[in-house]
């Protein structure tokens, strides 16, 4: 059963999963920035063969903050970013918030490099861990946590 779906914005390519994200986070680092065009990234967490993805992507592989490189899925039409595979958690997938059908499903419960977060960005007291640097150790543990609690 599909519980969530998304594609890119020209419809060349589509995804959908039959389950919740194991972590939705919000990284404010520098590199996010450049690579999103936008202030601040956030991601939902999925395990990579839990999601099904149709289409052309093309991918760009760039060096993350932590110096290992995230392979960056997009569109080949339009260019639309829909998810990364970072080499520092093998296996995960990284899927774009706005890429969503509906990323008012989701609202991040970590966030990371909060040392580069705008001064603009207060949240919605959304998030209940937050972390200076990439916090991955804490990341993995959460993410363990909840793929129990998932069905
Ligand atoms: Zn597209
Ligand atoms: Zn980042």
């Amino acid at each position: 059963m599909i519980k969530h779906q998304g594609g890119c914005h020209c419809g060349n390519v589509r995804y959908s999963t039959a389950y919740d994200p194991m972590l939705v986070m919000a990284c404010h680092c520098r590199t996010c920035k450049k690579i999103s065009g936008v202030g601040m990234t956030v991601f939902a967490v999925y395990g990579e063969g839990e999601v099904d993805i149709e289409g052309e992507l093309k991918t760009y592989p760039y060096r993350g903050e932590s110096g290992k490189f995230v392979h960056q899925g997009f569109c080949s039409k339009c260019g639309n970013n829909i998810f990364g595979n970072p080499e520092i958690l093998e296996g995960v997938m990284y899927l774009h918030l706005g890429s969503f059908d509906n990323p008012q499903a989701f609202a991040p419960k970590v966030e990371i490099w909060s040392k580069t977060k705008p001064t603009w960005f207060t949240g919605e007291g959304c998030i209940v861990e937050s972390f200076e640097d990439n916090g991955t150790i804490e990341r993995i543990q959460l993410l363990m946590e909840n793929m129990d609690q998932r069905q």
